[in-house]
């Protein structure tokens, strides 16, 4: 029986690498029925609202969607989108997988899984201004909330990965020698989940600057990492150029009662419209969707295609230091399909 998905093309470059995924996953033969629906800056220009009720509850009703990325006024307007679509769905769990797929770069053996605590943090969105005398911007405050529950859900899912995932180590990832509070209690759950894997999976902590610092000399000894909100919205970003850039970087936003799977870039402004972008990301986002559906022999049978085309090296797009459309790069793949 055909699965119906969600699909979200978003702004930017998103129609464009969107229906280059869309075309894979068809020749690839995906059971998939796709309920397009808007969200970002396209849904606002139509509807006056981002994230219209429509996108809400097909996402509802069909529990899977495939989201290309989506704009958000930087400092003003709505607030991101993204983040709301998490918080609507209690996606807890944000996971990004990075192996080396674009050889020859500097890393050679690059295979972490980077676990992201979703919702809270600093993206929980308690901010506000503190009036001082006439000023009414003298200071602004950001709250970076962290609870037991939320760290608990997101450690134990990085965890759970990795005996699912057949993974050896986990490595959370903080800054709880300056911030004792919140992110001492991040750690100090982590600690505690730890010891229910003990024999099965490792564990180590690193302090988010060494982490940093051990991220660029040396990433072949990370495998799973879990962070809170923010510290892994920076270092996913890191360590997909460890591994050929934001163009090959997918991931996928876990929750009880819905998963939303997209690429880790955003909307690239400056080569929207062009039909030059890498689709890579969002095809590989795909294939995370496929997994999750249970679909795994044609997920890896998709990977396998696109690792395939970027090995032989006639159509990379530019991105990945060659000349190819977005199309043609999806062509590629789909003839090896
Ligand atoms: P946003 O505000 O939506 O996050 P941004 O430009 O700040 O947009 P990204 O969209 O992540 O951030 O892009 C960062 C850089 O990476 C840009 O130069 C962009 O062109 C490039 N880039 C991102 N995604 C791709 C892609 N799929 N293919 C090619 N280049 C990309």
């Amino acid at each position: 029986m055909s699965t119906t998905v969600t699909l979200i093309p978003g702004d930017g470059i998103g129609p464009d690498i969107t229906e280059a995924t869309v075309r894979v996953l068809d020749a690839a033969g995906a059971d998939l029925t796709w309920d397009r629906q808007l969200a970002g800056a396209s849904a606002a220009a139509r509807f006056n609202d981002p994230i219209p009720d429509a996108t809400l509850d097909s996402i509802k009703k069909n529990r899977v969607a495939l989201k290309g990325p989506l704009e958000t006024p930087v400092g003003e307007g709505y607030r991101s989108v993204n983040v709301a679509l998490r918080r609507s769905f209690d996606l807890y769990a944000n996971v990004r997988p990075a192996h080396v797929i674009l050889h020859g770069g500097r890393f050679e053996k690059v295979d972490i899984v980077l676990i992201r605590e979703n919702l809270e943090g600093l993206y929980y969105g308690a901010e506000h201004y503190i009036r001082i005398a006439d000023d009414p911007k003298a200071a602004a405050e950001s709250v970076a909330l962290i609870t037991r529950y939320g760290s608990e859900r997101a450690i134990r899912y990085a965890f759970e990965y990795a005996v699912t995932h057949g993974r050896r180590k986990v490595t959370l990832v903080h800054k709880a020698n300056i911030l004792k509070f919140s992110q001492g209690l991040f750690l100090e759950v982590g600690r505690e989940i730890a010891r229910d894997y003990a024999g099965r999976v490792q564990f180590e902590d690193r302090i988010v600057d060494a982490m940093a610092m051990q991220l660029v000399l040396k990433p072949e000894q990370f495998d799973v990492v879990v962070t809170t909100n923010l510290f892994g919205d920076i270092l996913s970003d890191l360590i997909s150029g460890l591994v050929g850039g934001l163009g090959l970087a997918p991931g996928a936003n876990i929750g009880p009662n819905a998963a939303i799977f997209e690429a880790v870039h955003g909307t690239a402004p400056d080569i929207a419209g062009k039909g030059v972008a890498n689709p890579g990301a969002l095809i590989l986002a795909a294939c995370l969707m496929l997994d999750h559906l249970g679909d795994t022999q044609r997920a890896e049978r998709i990977r396998h295609a696109l690792h395939a085309v970027i090995d032989e090296g006639k159509f990379r797009t530019r991105d990945l230091g060659g000349s190819a459309s977005t199309r043609e790069f999806a062509d590629a793949i789909i003839a090896k399909l």
